[in-house]
């Protein structure tokens, strides 16, 4: 249950509220939110006389349910870029899997640039599924993409892999992503929540999406209202593609949640000649972001190399995808 107290209910009153009730709560605006365990029905007595609304819920999907907000929220990245609420945008994120080197980078931004785009996307601190593989330039890298978004203008958007650098990406990003295999990580997710920036977190690729929207959920209900849940694809018994994309999923996302989607084909293909196609069909499906990996010269990427777009590629893509997101009211931006 989602419980709303009233304005004059203080921070201490809060949290002895909370503990009656085995809730967790967060301050929106100078009031307090509770959220109680879904099996609560009925309003426990003790919140009877300092609450001004209340939402019962039927499964811990409590703050991202639809049945608590109906509109999707609204994101805000930067300085001047919307999406969710109703605005109807696509946002299309692109760029390098990792950053490798200030050319690469600079390159990428150009790329960017030239067809308008805002969101440039790039790892630094890399979780990769082996200890012998590239791990991302770190620190560095950070630095070095923040020196990018300065000079270009662009937003950025990078992942974080583990506590120890946190804070660093929180400071430097545009959007913070939470990889897949961080998904179930509970120190970053509680960060997270308390960031005061947009959020978006990959599905990892062996959870349900009771799951996936259950770990968005520790990041709401710590109190940051801005995340995007990012499909990416989820292990079947398929092994032709890397992934399998599960739009079956997004689906039910978009009907039951009111958190904005975001479609990231690049990592659920993994193979370079399925994502013009796999693109457009994201596009169809009315979703609120794309995530495509593009690199300079995508032979020698030190992650992902088989699924990243070269530049000619992407542009080709690119100019096929504004004619279905209008056929359908979008924008892309
Ligand atoms: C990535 O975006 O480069 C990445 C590693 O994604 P995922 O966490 O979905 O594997
Ligand atoms: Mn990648």
């Amino acid at each position: 249950m989602i419980v709303h107290l009233k304005e004059n209910i203080n921070e201490m009153e809060a949290v002895k509220l909370a503990e009656a009730t085995r809730a967790v709560f967060y301050e929106k605006e100078g009031k307090y939110i509770l959220i109680t365990p879904s099996a609560d029905h009925e309003l426990p007595a003790v919140l009877e006389s300092v609450t001004e609304a209340f939402f019962p819920m039927d499964s811990d999907i409590q703050l991202a349910s639809k049945k608590y907000l109906s509109q999707l929220r609204e994101i805000q990245v930067g300085k001047n870029v919307k999406l969710g609420g109703d605005h109807n945008n696509t946002l299309l994120i692109t760029g390098p899997c990792s950053i490798e080197s200030r050319e690469q980078i600079t390159q990428s931004a150009e790329l960017l640039k030239d067809l308008n785009i805002t969101t440039l996307r790039a790892g630094c601190f890399k979780p990769r599924t082996s200890p012998y593989s590239f791990q991302g330039l770190g620190m560095e890298g950070l630095l070095m993409l923040a020196a990018v978004r300065e000079k270009y203008g662009l937003n950025i958007i990078t992942e974080v892999r583990d506590a120890t650098h946190v804070d660093a990406v929180i400071e430097h990003a545009d959007i913070v992503q939470v990889g897949s295999k961080a998904m179930y990580d509970h120190g970053i997710l509680k960060s997270c929540g308390k960031a005061r920036k947009p959020i978006l977190l990959k599905r990892h690729f062996g959870a349900t999406l009771q799951e996936f929207v259950q770990a968005a959920e520790f990041i709401l209900s710590a109190g940051n209202e801005q995340v995007m849940l990012c499909e990416r694809g989820i292990r079947t018994f398929e092994n032709k593609t890397r992934f399998s994309l599960d739009l079956c999923g997004v689906a039910y996302l978009k009907e039951h949640t009111n958190l904005p989607v975001v479609l990231d084909p690049s990592h659920a293909m993994g193979i370079a000649y399925g994502i013009p196609d796999l693109t457009r069909a994201c596009v169809a499906m009315g979703v609120d972001g794309l995530l495509i990996e593009t690199h300079p010269t995508p032979k020698v990427a030190k992650s992902d190399a088989a699924q990243q777009l070269n530049h000619d590629e992407f542009r080709e893509m690119y100019r096929t995808l504004e004619p279905i997101a209008k056929a359908i009211g979008r924008k892309i931006i």
